[in-house]
Formats: structure tokens, sequence, C-alpha cells
């Protein structure tokens, strides 16, 4: 259950980041205040930028496939054209990564929410327009013949090894929180196991970890400004989660705990 005064809090990451020094402060501020209280999930009905209504709602499970689909659709649509495809092994995997990944996202991990809240309509046009556009830019860049990643290049086979680890953890991470849930159930437990021992946003660390390797192995400007999102995007939302914690399980949420970067933040 949300409380009053987690509304409250929101209402106050909003307030400040959006203080206006120069215009271009303010929708900084106004677009990582939305990264942090996105409202789906549980900010789902919280104010954000000053509305509390963000419109109708989607099933979670339909929301996420439809949202996370075109980055899985448009690589493969891209895929048959003629005339298109990777014309470099390294750019062939790097191009498998990120299909398994929103394979994944699409049509695995939403059969698996357990109790998921309902996201605004807006939120899933938003999530699909990215993925969209997202899904064309990364397949554009590796699609090419102007392959960026060398094979047995330090850079590329260490960008794979932290792409794996940080899926693997992202998932186990995404489960870890599934399991704290009963079939049926909607509230919210504190978080144990994995890295959640150490911050509130395991999993978004992980997935900050898996973009960062794929950034790090591609070497393509497609692929460091879709990273550079992932951060923008989570770690706001790391932050958030983390004070919605502290505020609705006071003494009871482990004080050692950080947001997203174990002993340090
Ligand atoms: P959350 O951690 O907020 O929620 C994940 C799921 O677990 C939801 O179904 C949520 O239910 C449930 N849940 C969360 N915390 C608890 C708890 N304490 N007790 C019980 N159930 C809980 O993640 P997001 O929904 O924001 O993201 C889901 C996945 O998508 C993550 O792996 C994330 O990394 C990824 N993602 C990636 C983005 C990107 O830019 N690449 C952007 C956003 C997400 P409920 O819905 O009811 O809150």
């Amino acid at each position: 259950m949300r409380t009053p005064c987690h509304i409250h809090r929101v209402d106050c990451v909003i307030d400040a980041t959006c203080q206006p020094h120069t215009p271009s402060t303010r929708y900084a501020g106004a677009a990582l205040s939305l990264g942090a209280v996105a409202p789906y999930g549980r900010y789902a009905d919280a104010k954000a930028l000053g509305i509390s209504d963000w419109g109708p709602k989607v099933p979670a499970q339909l929301a996420w496939c439809l949202q996370e689909l075109p980055s899985l659709v448009v690589p493969l649509v891209c895929l048959v054209r003629r005339g298109w495809g990777p014309t470099k092994a390294t750019n062939g995997v790097l191009l498998l990564c990120f299909l398994a990944h929103y394979a994944n996202r699409a049509l695995v991990y939403p059969l698996r929410i357990r109790g998921g809240a309902p996201p605004p309509l807006y939120v899933m046009a938003s999530a699909f327009s990215f993925t969209l556009v997202n899904g064309y830019l990364q397949a554009g860049a590796l699609g090419g013949p102007w392959a960026s990643a060398v094979p047995g290049d330090a850079a590329f086979g260490g960008g794979l090894l932290l792409f794996g680890a940080g899926a693997l953890g992202n998932a186990h991470h995404d489960a870890l929180l599934r399991s704290l849930r009963l079939p049926g159930e909607t509230g919210y437990k504190v978080p144990v196991g994995g890295l959640f021992e150490y911050v509130s946003g395991a999993n978004y660390l992980c997935e900050m970890i898996e973009w960062a390797g794929f950034a790090l192995a591609c070497r393509t400007r497609a692929a460091h400004i879709f990273a550079a999102c992932v951060v923008f995007n989570l770690a706001p939302r790391a932050v958030s989660h983390h004070a919605w914690y502290r505020d609705k399980f006071g003494d009871a949420y482990p004080a050692q705990r950080r947001a997203l970067v174990p002993f340090l933040f």
C-alpha cells in the first residue's frame, strides 16, 4: 500500500528537481523527475509533474508485452529485407544479444509478472515509442557494413561478459522480486537475497551493467546513447524506490542497504 507520506515525498522530489534556475535546468529536472516517479508500478497513482490522473490503464502483462515488442520485431523486420544484415560475425553476435534480451522482456517476462500494477496507457505508449526508435537504431547500427566490434578485442570480449552477467543478474533479481508475492497477491515486501542485501535497485543495477557491456562491445554511438538512456531512466527510479521503502518499512528496512551502488550510494 502506498502511504500519503510517500505521495508527499514524491511531490517533494518533483518540486525540488523542478525549481527553475534556467529553462534548461527546469526541463532537465522535470525529465529526471518523471524518470524517478514515472507513473507505473508502485507510482501508478502518484502525482507526477503536477498530474495525478494519467488516464486509462492497461493490464501489466499486456502493457509490458506491447511496449517492449518493437525492439524485437523491428530488427527482425530489418533482417528479412534484402541487402540488409550484419556483414561481420561480431555484429551478428551483438544483434542476437539484443534480440535475446527483448525476446525475454516482451514474451517471457510479462507471462511471469505477479500482481503487477496496471500502467497508464500513456506510459505504455511512451515506452512503445522508445523501443520502436531504439530497436531501429540498434539494428541499423549493427546491420550495416561498418562493423565496429573486433573479434578477440578486449572491449568486445569484456563487453560481452558484462552484458551476459548483467542480463543474468537482471533476470535473477526480477525473479527474486516476483517470489515475494504469492499468486494473487499485489502488496510489497522487503526484497531479500542477492544484491538486494546491498541495494534497493538490484534489478536496475544489473540492467545498467548489461547495457554498459553492450555499449562497450558494440562501440557504436547508438549503443552508447542507449546505455546512457538506461542510466537516466533507472538510476532516479532506484533512488525513488529506496526512499519509498524507507518510508513504508521504517526501521524494518535494512539500514545498511543503499539505493543503487553497494556501500556507496
Ligand atoms: P520494479 O522493480 O519496480 O518491479 C518489478 C516487478 O516486481 C513488478 O511486477 C512489481 O510489482 C514487483 N515488485 C517490485 N518490488 C516489489 C516488492 N518489494 N514486493 C513485491 N513485488 C515487487 O521494476 P520495473 O517494473 O520498473 O521494471 C521491470 C524490469 O524492466 C526491470 O528488470 C527493469 O530493469 C526493466 N526496465 C528497463 C528499462 C530500460 O530502460 N531498459 C526501463 C524500465 C524497466 P508492481 O508492478 O505492482 O510494482
